[in-house]
Order: structure tokens, then C-alpha cells, then sequence
């Protein structure tokens, strides 16, 4: 298991209405974050403030450019430290990140699933609970 390597993937998967925001979030954002409350239609992410459509893609997802893979997609979250809780919690299993295709995963982690998951869950200990 390595580190989240920024490829987007999940970003580019979830935004477009399956991803959520916890009360708290957005009770957070109303107060402190107007800019992020505007992206909010009854409790759900994202849509837009001037038509009131659901979004296909996140709007505080930034590409950028790494000088050491300049071939590859690189993505950054302009909200990284006030993003909804959803965003926080990626990735909750082992089995979602082989369906997501997700980086963090590397060849030693499908053969032991179990100890993958462990791995995850230490991780992210900053930024979710548990889930084993
Ligand atoms: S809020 Fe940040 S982490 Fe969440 S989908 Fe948007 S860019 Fe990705
Ligand atoms: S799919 Fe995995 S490696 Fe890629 S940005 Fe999401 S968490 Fe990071």
C-alpha cells in the first residue's frame, strides 16, 4: 500500500452526485466557507449555483502538472482541508480501490487482501475510523 499518488481517478468517478457531505460539513461550510456552500442543492454535492444542475465533475477539482510525470494526470483539491467527509473517508476497502482502480493498491496487496486493508486503515487513522 502506498500513499495516495493524486491520479484523480476517484475524484473524476464520485463527483458527478455520488458523493456526499456529512451535516456537519455543510453546516461548517454555511458558517466558514460560503464558496463551498453555494455548491450545495438540499443537503447534496455538487451543483452548480447559477443553474442549480447537478455537476458532472467536482468544481474544486484542479489538474496540475508533475515535472516528473509529465505524460500522466495529475489532480489537486482546492478544498483538500474542508472536504466533505466523503473525500475524507476514500478509500473504505480494498475491494473498492481494485474497483476503482485506485494507485495507493500495489501487487503485494491483492495477494494479502486482509493485511492490505490493515495497512489502509493506518493510513488514513488522520482522516476516517476504521472499517475492519
Ligand atoms: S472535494 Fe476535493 S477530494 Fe472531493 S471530489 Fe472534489 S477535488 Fe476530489
Ligand atoms: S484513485 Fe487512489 S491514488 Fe488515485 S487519487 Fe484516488 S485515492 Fe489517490
Amino acid at each position: 500500500m502506498q500513499d495516495c499518488n493524486s491520479c484523480g481517478k476517484c475524484c473524476v468517478k464520485y463527483s458527478n452526485g455520488d458523493l456526499s457531505a456529512s451535516d456537519q460539513d455543510i453546516d461548517m461550510w454555511e458558517l466558514f466557507k460560503p464558496d463551498i456552500a453555494a455548491y450545495v442543492k438540499k443537503g447534496m454535492i455538487w451543483f452548480s449555483p447559477q443553474s442549480g444542475k447537478q455537476l458532472s465533475l467536482c468544481p474544486f477539482l484542479r489538474e496540475a502538472k508533475n515535472p516528473e510525470q509529465p505524460d500522466k494526470s495529475h489532480y489537486t483539491c482546492d478544498i483538500y482541508y474542508d472536504r466533505p467527509e466523503d473525500c475524507r473517508f476514500y478509500p473504505v476497502t480494498v475491494k473498492q480501490m481494485i474497483n476503482d482502480e485506485c494507485e495507493m493498491l500495489q501487487q503485494g496487496d491483492l495477494l494479502n487482501p486482509q493485511q492490505a486493508q490493515k495497512d489502509l486503515d493506518k493510513l488514513l487513522e488522520d482522516s476516517r475510523p476504521s472499517f475492519d
